[in-house]
């Protein structure tokens, strides 16, 4: 009888004593009839442990699935299916033992296991068993017997093949649950569970090749370069999705989630292919192997090399050229400004530059809003000059003498504290200026080569002209400006063109030099987010870096079919006034924006001019100021000896008003002229204030 009752407990839990005392649960797992006993099993330390266990010691721990007394000693004894029916009527839900998985001494993945197992046994409680068990008989015939015997036998073999088919079944619900269990997991928590599986399976599809440090480095004269960074704990916790693929060496995707008009979604793939692609796993190492590296020869042999990082704020510039913020301390040696530093020494050993007596020297400064600040000199603010053979001087920047890597580490240690000094945030700051850092070789004193490794200001933020705060509309303005700047450069670069806007911006100013000559090399790393959230800047990104080297329209074509585009305005009277209409910087603005009429629109121009007058006149406004300032200690000092003088009993009274007279209209004149360029310069605020509410916010995009 017990034995009817052992089969329907196939499946589910039940508490079991273990020999050391243990009590726990185990699930049954099938019915050994002839001594009335059940296999449990249970899963321990990650391992399927199991057990023979007579059903007394069973029902005597579960009284709860006892068979009724009242129902095993009844002649009566009704048909295997319906005792089956009566006996789970009897077991109240909350007693399936179906879902609790053993408790304590399990580890906690066991959980996982324990769960998935709850259909299979729910369904054998609800089911009725499969065969039904002979009964015991008293008074048989020999014939009976063996009849009895051989069903038996075909019964216990039935009974084997029914149990490895329950326990094919039972694995087959418990793979179809985990399934189900972890898309659940997921969609109760992605928000995009959708456009995740469709990126999962396109990446399914692929075949993936990426660079390896087997791949040849090529020679390139301008390279450009993407690398994705992994996903940052912020994202992870906002549940952002990885929507960047890098499948081969120089292949990026971009899976962009997109939404069709019947509100279906859809992945579009963008793809883009540059000189190398790094994917999220690729170090810092790996990056400087391809990129910064080959251009460390360039300055050895009397050439000009610039490395760049571009990308939006966030996205890996500063990881990749200054090395990784470990907490808050940043380790230096592991980015390219310190690895190029390092070769730079270890070149220098080889006989062939040893015999150049090469010595190294270093400097570090900041472009913020288009100024110059030293960043081994207390953030000095440095002037920009140009004298007649086109040169440019970044004046009174600091070169630092460095001897070895560890002298190099210092330097760049000692700019970056200063770089952040007072800031909130790193990336607050950087944000919003470039960090320019060089490694200068000289012999005897003249310039060899020069390597200009740059972290560029974030490029989300060139879309800041339309803000309402000036100071962040200048900021805007200026990265807009110069990241257009560098683009032009460098494309002017590959054609070996003659003039490039250099002047348009003064990043580009101070990197002239890298810009020209036949040696000159370039590189640039275009650092992107690889979360759905950045997926518009980072196409913007991707969009610029790719504009760099694509050598297609020719911009020639593009300034011939485009003059006179801009209204007449206020600034022509400035002009004028100023004296400063026609200045290399605004032809070059003028050709920059020629040459980027997709993102500068006509009122975008206007506002950069007018920025730029701003810029050129607080330059003078302030310098003029310091001059009537130094002027007035002078007229402080004469107007003292003329006083001094009248005290005198027989002082000359003509020559005391006359004098007294010229210091006076000189001090008018000067003071008139100042005041009046400062009205000047006050109006020019305003206008630039209603250029920037001119600003089409569509454009411009992050660039
Ligand atoms: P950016 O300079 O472009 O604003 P950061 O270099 O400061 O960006 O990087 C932002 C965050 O992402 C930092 O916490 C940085 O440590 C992390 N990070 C950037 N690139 C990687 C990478 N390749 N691997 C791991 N973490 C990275
Ligand atoms: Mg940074």
């Amino acid at each position: 009888m017990a034995a009817l009752f052992g089969k329907i407990l196939i499946g589910i839990y039940v508490e079991i004593k273990r020999s050391d005392g243990r009590i726990h649960q185990a699930m049954v797992t099938s019915l050994n009839e002839d001594n009335e006993s059940v296999t449990v099993e249970w899963i321990e330390n990650g391992d399927t442990k199991g057990k023979e266990i007579d059903l007394e010691s069973i029902f005597a721990l579960n009284p709860d699935l006892a068979p009724d007394e009242e129902i095993a000693q009844s002649p009566e004894t009704p048909p295997p299916s319906a005792s089956s029916s009566v006996k789970v009527s009897k077991i109240p839900n909350k007693n399936r033992r179906t879902v609790a998985p053993p408790k304590d001494e399990t580890p906690a993945r066991d959980n996982r296991v324990g769960t998935t197992r709850a259909r299979p046994s729910q369904q054998q409680v609800e089911q009725p068993p499969p065969a039904p068990v002979p009964q015991p008989i008293q008074h048989q015939t020999l014939q009976q017997q063996n009849e009895l015997e051989t069903a038996r036998r075909k019964s216990n073999c039935v009974k084997e093949v029914e149990k490895l088919q329950e326990k094919r079944e039972r694995r087959r619900l418990q793979q179809q649950e985990l399934r189900e269990k972890r898309a659940q997991d997921v969609d109760a928590t992605t928000p995009n569970y959708e456009i995740m599986c469709m990126i999962r399976d396109f990446r399914a599809s692929l075949d993936y090749r990426p660079l390896t440090t087997a791949d040849l480095i090529e020679e390139h004269r301008i390279c450009v370069c993407v690398r994705t960074r992994p996903l940052n704990k912020k994202e992870m916790s906002m549940k952002d999705l990885d929507v960047i693929t890098i499948p081969s060496k120089d292949v990026v995707m971009v899976h962009e989630p997109k939404q069709k008009v019947d509100l279906t979604r859809y992945l579009e793939n963008q793809t883009f292919r540059f000189d190398y692609a790094f994917d999220d796993t690729a170090t810092n190492e790996m990056v400087y192997r391809f990129t910064a590296r080959p251009l460390v020869e360039t300055i050895f042999e009397r050439g000009m090399a610039t490395c760049f990082a571009y990308g939006q704020t966030g996205s890996g510039k500063t990881h990749t050229m200054g090395g990784d913020f470990s907490g808050k301390n940043q380790d230096c040696s592991k980015g390219i400004y310190a690895l190029a530093a390092r070769d730079v020494f270890l070149m220098l050993k080889k006989p062939n530059y040893k015999k150049l007596d090469l010595q190294v020297y270093a400097t570090f400064f900041e472009i913020y809003s288009g100024k110059v600040f030293d960043l081994l000199n207390r953030k000095a603010k440095l002037r920009v000059l140009e004298d007649g053979k086109q040169q440019v001087q970044v004046v009174g920047l600091q070169e630092r003498e460095v001897k070895c890597t560890e002298d190099v580490l210092k330097l760049i240690e000692v700019g970056n504290s200063c770089r952040t000094s007072g800031q909130t945030s790193a990336n607050a700051h950087s944000s919003r200026s470039h960090a320019v850092f060089q490694i200068i070789l000289r012999r005897r004193g003249k310039m060899h080569g020069k390597f200009s490794l740059i972290d560029l200001a974030g490029n989300e933020r060139g879309a800041d002209t339309s803000s309402a705060d000036r100071q962040t509309r200048l900021e805007g303005a200026e990265i807009n400006k110069s990241l257009l700047a560098l683009k032009e450069c460098i494309r002017a670069l590959g054609r070996n063109k003659p003039h490039t806007p250099f002047r348009a911006s003064k990043l580009t100013q101070v990197l002239r030099d890298s810009f020209i000559g036949e040696n000159s090399r370039t590189c640039m790393i275009a650092t992107i987010s690889p979360g759905m959230a950045s997926c518009e800047n980072t196409l913007n990104t991707l969009r610029y870096a790719n504009r760099v080297k694509e050598l297609t329209v020719d911009p020639s074509a593009v300034v011939e079919g485009r003059t006179g585009g801009h209204t007449v305005n206020q600034l022509d009277v400035l002009e004028a006034q100023w004296g400063v209409g026609s200045s290399p910087q605004r032809d070059d603005l003028k050709l920059l924006c020629e040459q980027n009429e997709e993102e500068v629109s006509p009122q975008l121009f206007t506002f950069h001019e007018a920025v730029s007058q701003l810029v050129e006149m607080e330059e003078q406004v302030l310098e003029d100021h310091r001059a009537v300032f130094q002027e007035s200690i002078r007229w402080l000092e004469d107007e003292k000896v003329l006083l001094e003088m009248t005290e005198e009993v027989d002082y000359d009274v003509d020559s005391y008003a006359t004098q007294l007279e010229q210091i006076l209209d000189q001090k008018i004149e000067i003071l008139t002229e100042l005041r009046d360029k400062v009205k000047a310069f006050r109006s020019t605020l305003q206008e630039e204030e209603q250029a920037s509410k001119q600003i089409n916010p569509k454009r411009p995009r992050a660039l």
